[in-house]
């Protein structure tokens, strides 16, 4: 763009909330030809609450017909905690961590009147969830592969995971040595003009894509709300393959505009062909990013396109 031009629409892109880090930048938007969507704090607002909290029945190694008890001859017995119990370590477990996940599961806690333990040994695993001794007890909290890295069967919660998954929720899994003792989950909402970003999207022939580091069900039932092809869903990413999968989706000469909020979001803002910021995620996401929304509103990336289009055909 001239510099003209770039003036034009950095000033048209400021009125609008739209921040774009030089010309060619503003020259770039108009090229892209998909929009890849993070889904929490990005589709939806990041704000999660506590919904649910299953404690699973104990299975004493005398029940008949239970898969369990009759795997390999073990005596496997679970023992049944209440919700609270299963609350309370969970919340426990999860006090030192500054996930928006674990938040919502101390901040559930403490509404319901919980007195926590202070964890030992905190452990924070990006992608996964936690680790910590509470009163004496190793707890787990967070997603199957935490789990199961850690040598606990998930599968008793099995049922319970995925009908709160199909809710859209974010269900996690409770552990407490070595065994599974419940589940909790966590919900936001997703953002009043996602649908209406998406639709928009669409309509100008853009692919719309969403990465997440949440599950496949729960991140197909959101994609679902917002009309996203579940075709065009990856779950399960880890942070450090969101960059990666960026540059899968690019890989076969495609034009991705990543958008995200989080620290996870940042190495894949940096390869995306542009790379956008919600304004009000992380300083890291910003920093990273090539173009900045300063309201938190999905349609803002259509302005974005938009305003690099009507600028390079003003100088036409
Ligand atoms: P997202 O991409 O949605 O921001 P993350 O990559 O941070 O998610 O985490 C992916 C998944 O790992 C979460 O959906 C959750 O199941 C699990 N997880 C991560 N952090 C925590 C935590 N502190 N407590 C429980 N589960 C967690
Ligand atoms: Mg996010």
């Amino acid at each position: 763009a001239t510099p003209a031009a770039t003036m034009v629409g950095s000033t048209l892109g400021a009125q609008n909330g739209v921040l774009f880090k030089g010309g060619d930048i503003l020259e770039r938007a108009k090229d892209v030809d998909t929009v890849v969507f993070d889904k929490t704090g990005t589709l939806t607002t990041g704000e999660m609450t506590l919904t649910d909290v299953v404690a699973l029945e104990g299975e004493p190694a005398a029940a008949d017909g239970g898969d369990a008890a009759t795997d390999g001859g073990a005596l496997a017995t679970r023992e049944s905690l209440d919700e609270d119990a299963v609350l309370r370590l969970a919340a426990s477990a999860e006090r030192d961590s500054e996930h928006p996940l674990a938040q919502a599961i101390v901040a559930g806690a403490e509404e319901r009147g919980l007195e926590l333990a202070d964890p030992d040994a905190f452990e924070n695993v990006p992608g996964q969830g936690v680790r910590a001794t509470v009163d004496g007890r190793e707890v787990l909290v967070g997603n199957r592969r935490l789990l199961e890295e850690h040598g606990v069967d998930p599968s008793p919660a099995g049922d319970e995971m995925e009908r709160l998954e199909r809710e859209g929720k974010t269900a996690m899994l409770v552990a407490a040595d070595g065994e599974t003792v419940g589940v909790v989950a966590d919900a936001d909402s997703v953002k009043e003009s996602s649908t209406e970003a998406v639709a928009t999207l669409q309509e100008r022939d853009l692919d719309v894509m969403m990465i997440t580091g949440d599950n496949e069900r729960t991140a197909r039932a959101v994609a679902e709300r917002v009309g996203i092809d579940p075709d065009n869903v990856r779950a399960g990413v880890l942070p450090e393959d969101k960059a990666d999968a960026v540059e899968d989706i690019q890989s076969d000469g495609r034009k991705a505009m990543m958008v995200g909020d989080g620290v996870n979001d940042a190495p894949a803002l940096a390869v995306a062909y542009v790379g956008t910021a919600i304004g009000s995620g992380t300083d890291v996401a910003i920093e990273a990013a090539d173009v900045t929304l300063m309201r938190d509103d999905p349609l803002d990336v259509v302005k974005a396109i938009r305003i690099s289009e009507a600028t390079l055909q003003k100088i036409k």
